[in-house]
């Protein structure tokens, strides 16, 4: 966007670079080029001698230095000298007196601001360099220097953004509390007259994908308004207060065009928790923030301009920019529902052709917990694999693929893995999807694989939830830690060894049985407390740190307890498998052979061995991230 900034630093090296070049034009040595250079006293004897034709002196006075000069020219024979010498008005007056052709120069070579920098450019080539590459490195590095306090907001003016809501799906509230927003930038006259406060501030919050971004987008093109974008980090630079002439700078702007929309996505980035963090203090971000506070306050009543600002991360945002006459309206922009999933899908394949089995609905069942971004994905993984397969139809194959594309990563079929280890996987899988099949009101199996995907798994076994789910029970957790370490149980009971195959799976165990014991109140010996505060990155559901709160004692018996949990999950995975082992081996054999099982066909495998039917599934459910198992971590 910023050319001529982002190369400042490579076009100050150059001007150093120019600078220094002709200055050494300017210096004695080019003088000296045709010239002899004679010493002093063998001038003075020229001179005497009247053997001089033509002189020319030049000054070389610096101001504050003593004065000294050049002294060059032609004696009688034709040959041209140089010398230095220190009185020049007496030379020049005494040459004159022979009557030989003198001519005085002022000073000319030295100018102090050439000196100065030729002096100085090696601090200023080193700054130059260092000037570039930061500009370099900036993350989206453009734009610095010279544009410095300048909003990088994109006004959308002439091109209003086009979306409408009928682009964006299964966000049916988000889009019905944004309605009241777009009424009152169609017509704030209608609101003002009856006295109405509308909100300033909108925070879209939600997980990553959801569609945040699009949302803020589709209701400037519903309101038909100039829409600002711009996202928190542009707002954060590494010179104090830039940021804030930003902000200042982007409220000015949108002070032009009221009504209008002022979108800032990723908010987190610059609206963090003051004096958090390590630099503390008042840092620039802090300044930053404040000048959002400020302008948000300084939007008068009778201002049109609205401000919607998203977030994935709430939590860490500083309470000041929450407080009523801020930020203070919330939409939650969830996680799509089975229906909103089948609704987003229906959107983006839209302008596209499909086969005729193709059933959003289907698909919509097999993809819980995934976000609208995802489905875009699917839809367009499955697009690219019909172009590739030639065929001028997406059928539900590529679509299923597309799916574990999304949710796995790539087959990756060219991974040279031996004879044994493949045999491992497969009984580490079965073993799985035996157990998995086995304990009631476990999520069905959708598939087991032992084709490699992905960056890291060797093989997996796709549990898919049937409903999306709320609440999940004490016992579904210990059937899904049993689950989770059958691959292992598996490797042990046919191998008598095991590999390092099951890190992920025992990851998740002890992480499971851990949040059952220190937050469900699910363990009898400690009971019902929440011990140590999680801080989670509430929509990505990661952990960030923990504030312990508890006595060693008690983190001696948080062990022990999470230990007792795994202990007896293993021993029931290991009754269940150790029961079943032919079924085990067919199974395995099975997988070895297609290196792919699918629900049906394992269900008549289970069927032919095991006469056990999977019990009916329980009513009350909760989601599980279908995270197939990430076996066979490197
Ligand atoms: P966020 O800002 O919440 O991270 P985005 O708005 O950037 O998510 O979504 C990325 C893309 O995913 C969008 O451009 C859109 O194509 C698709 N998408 C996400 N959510 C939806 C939705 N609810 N309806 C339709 N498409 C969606
Ligand atoms: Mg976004
Ligand atoms: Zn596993």
């Amino acid at each position: 966007m910023n050319k001529v900034a982002k190369n400042l630093g490579l076009y100050l090296v150059l001007v150093v670079a120019v600078v220094t070049m002709v200055n050494s034009f300017l210096t004695p040595e080019e003088l000296q080029k045709d010239y002899e250079e004679i010493s002093y006293s063998q001038f003075t004897k020229e001179l005497e001698a009247g053997n001089i034709k033509i002189l020319q002196i030049r000054n070389n006075t610096v101001p504050g230095e003593s004065s000294s000069a050049v002294i060059q020219g032609e004696l009688a024979g034709g040959e041209r000298f140089l010398t230095y010498g220190l009185n020049v008005s007496d030379i020049a007056e005494k040459a004159a007196a022979k009557g030989i052709t003198v001519t005085v120069e002022a000073p000319q070579r030295n100018v102090w601001w050439v000196s100065l920098l030729t002096s100085l450019f090696p601090t200023l080539l080193l700054i130059g360099v260092w000037v570039y590459f930061m500009n370099n490195m900036q993350p989206g590095g453009s734009g610095r220097l010279n544009a410095f306090g300048r909003t990088k907001a994109k006004l959308y003016m002439d091109n209003k953004p086009k979306i409408k809501f009928d682009a964006v799906a299964g966000c049916e509230e988000a889009k019905e509390e944004l309605q009241e927003v777009i009424e009152f930038l169609k017509d704030p006259e209608k609101f003002k007259k009856l006295g109405a406060k509308v909100p300033k501030g909108v925070l879209l919050v939600g997980p990553p994908g959801t569609g945040k971004t699009l949302l803020a987008r589709a209701a400037a093109g519903e309101a038909n308004v100039p829409f600002f974008s711009t996202s928190g980090s542009e707002f954060v630079e590494m010179l104090v207060g830039v940021g804030a002439a930003r902000v200042r700078d982007l409220f000015t702007q949108a002070k032009k065009y009221q009504p209008c929309l002022i979108f800032i996505d990723e908010l987190d980035a610059v609206g963090r928790h003051r004096g958090a963090g390590l630099g503390g203090g008042h840092d620039e971000r802090e300044q930053t923030l404040n000048q959002i506070l400020v302008e948000l306050d300084g939007f008068d009543d009778n201002g049109n301009t609205i401000l919607i600002a998203a977030t994935n991360r709430p939590d860490i945002l500083d309470p000041a920019l929450l407080r009523p006459g801020r930020f203070d309206r919330h939409i939650v922009v969830d996680k799509p529902d089975v229906r909103g999933r089948e609704e987003i899908l229906k959107v983006h394949m839209k302008d596209k052709k499909f086969a005729d089995d193709v059933d959003a609905v289907v698909l919509a069942r097999r993809t819980p917990g995934l976000v609208g971004a995802d489905m875009e994905n699917i839809v367009n993984e499955a697009a690219l694999l019909a172009a590739r397969k030639d065929r001028d139809k997406i059928t539900m194959e590529d679509l299923e693929e597309g799916i574990e594309r999304v949710m796995a990563g790539p087959e990756r079929k060219s991974r040279l893995i031996s004879e044994q280890e493949k045999k491992i996987i497969a009984y580490h899988e079965s073993g799985h999807a035996i157990v998995a099949k086995i304990l009631p009101g476990a999520d069905p199996v959708h598939k087991i694989s032992i084709i490699p995907r992905g960056h890291a798994a060797l093989g997996y076994t796709l549990q898919l939830p049937e409903k999306d789910k709320f609440l999940i029970s004490k016992s579904e957790l210990m059937n899904r830690i049993a689950i989770l370490l059958s691959g292992r149980v598996s490797e042990e009971i046919i191998f008598n060894d095991v590999t390092s195959g099951a890190a992920n799976d025992l990851e998740r165990a002890t992480k499971i049985a851990r949040q059952m014991v220190t937050e469900l109140g699910m363990s009898d010996s400690l009971g019902l407390v929440k011990l140590g505060n999680r801080r989670q990155e509430i929509f990505l559901g990661r952990d960030i740190s923990e504030d312990r709160n508890y006595s060693e004692e008690v983190a001696y018996a948080i062990d022990k307890e999470v230990k007792a949990i795994i202990d007896e999950c293993y021993e029931r995975a290991k009754e269940i498998l150790t029961e079943r082992q032919s079924l085990l081996d067919k199974i395995a054999n099975v997988l070895l052979e297609r290196e792919v099982i699918d629900a049906e066909e394992l269900d008549k495998l289970m069927k032919e061995e095991d006469k056990e039917t999977p019990p009916e599934l329980p009513e009350l459910r909760v989601d599980t991230l279908p995270n197939p198992s990430r076996d066979f971590l490197a």
